[in-house]
């Protein structure tokens, strides 16, 4: 079987791994480049995109930020899965909320802004205080605004009139600020015959916008059930093929709808270590028309995400239960550079190593962890 993914990053890196059992063959469109790569080399191959959309078996995506254009091309080979409406809708806010909407699943209120009588409409809706998002091109918190008072209003507008001009299509969804307990977020994959299965819900710690800590939840039953009706919900509205992600917002046990993510997602690294079959292997199995595997939990698992680091210590590698993914990319000020999953017997052994770690690991750079 040949698959082409759409982003060459690390989502296609750790697919293309998970693949290789099974005799799945990946090749990745960097689509900043528009080349095709060695998912893990990065090394081009000799071929247009045309060439390899004709050559594969199976089109998919590691991120939703994609030109409609490739989107539509790769649509129109009828190769394409999870579909192009479900990478547009993760792709821009507003699709994304009217998803949400129509699959009936509860989700922070939301006002959408395009001039500056519609913020003053948002303020009426939504209330204060209130996060403003970019409606395309947001993630990890990049394109955001909180306002807290209404004298903020002008000076804010000022901001987003001069964002909303620079890219055409634009606009911002203004969002209720919703007072959380915790994030938590739910991955699940669906076939081609709409058999859903979801992994333990995962609890996301968040540091500056960005994923920091995420943990798979042993007991949360009454959380977890919230969380699958909801994403059968919308996987069946998209009619999805392949791996979802769902972020939450938990408000007192009662689940939000952040944001949706139609693909493998940063919170579900932990799979690779902590699931009988991790999200990546999964995700193509369903892609590919294979039978999907079991997503049971091997015992308590969390992931550390290596940010803006290209070394860690020695002795966190020696440490029995732990595991280091790096993604071979050259170092950046906060760039997601890899990931550490550390499994345990029980979830109180899990804090005690995560603790462990985090006496060897710098609190800067790791500030998620318990200490
Ligand atoms: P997002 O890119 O939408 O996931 O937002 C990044 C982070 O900002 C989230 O993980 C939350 O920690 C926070 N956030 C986003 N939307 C809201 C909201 N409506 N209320 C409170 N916090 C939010």
């Amino acid at each position: 079987m040949q698959v082409l993914i759409l982003g060459a990053g690390q989502l296609a890196r750790m697919m293309s791994l998970a693949g290789a059992p099974l005799n799945i063959q990946v090749m990745a469109y960097d689509v900043g480049s528009q080349t095709v790569v060695h998912p893990l080399t990065l090394q081009r191959y000799d071929f247009s995109l045309a060439q390899a959309i004709e050559g594969v078996d199976v089109i998919t995506a590691e991120f939703e930020h994609i030109p409609h254009d490739v989107l539509d091309v790769c649509g129109a080979s009828g190769k394409f899965l999870p579909t192009t409406d479900a990478i547009k809708a993760g792709g821009d806010r507003r699709l994304e909320k009217a998803l949400l909407d129509r699959a009936g699943v509860a989700n922070a209120k939301y006002h959408i802004i395009n001039t500056r009588a519609d913020l003053d409409a948002a303020i009426a809706h939504v209330g204060l205080p209130m996060v403003l998002k970019s409606a395309l091109g947001g993630y990890d918190g990049k394109g955001q605004w909180r306002l807290k008072e209404r004298s903020q209003a002008d000076a804010i507008w000022e901001e987003m009139a001069a964002f909303l001009t620079e890219t055409p299509e634009q606009a911002i969804v203004a969002e209720e600020f919703v007072p959380f307990d915790r994030e938590v977020s739910l991955i699940g994959v669906r076939n081609r015959q709409g058999e859903v299965r979801v992994y333990p819900i995962t609890e996301n710690v968040h540091v500056d916008g960005v994923l920091n800590l995420s943990t798979a939840i042993v007991d949360a039953q009454a959380i977890q059930q919230q969380a699958d009706e909801m994403f059968t919900a919308v996987a069946n509205a998209l009619n999805y093929v392949g791996v979802l992600a769902i972020e939450f917002f938990d408000v007192g046990g009662k689940l939000l709808v952040n944001e949706i993510a139609p693909r493998v997602h940063n919170s579900g690294h932990w799979t690779q270590q902590g699931a009988e079959t991790c999200q990546f292997e999964n995700h193509l199995r369903a892609v590919c028309d294979l039978p999907l595997g079991s997503t049971a939990l091997l015992r308590p698992t969390a992931m550390i995400n290596i940010l803006g680091e290209d070394q860690i210590p020695a002795s966190v590698v020696a440490t029995a239960g732990t595991h280091v993914h790096w993604y071979g990319k050259e170092k950046r000020a906060g760039r997601k550079m890899g990931h550490i999953n550390v499994c345990a017997n029980t979830p109180a052994e899990l804090e005690n190593q995560l603790k462990a770690l985090a006496t060897q690991l710098d609190a800067l750079a790791f500030p998620a962890l318990p200490r």
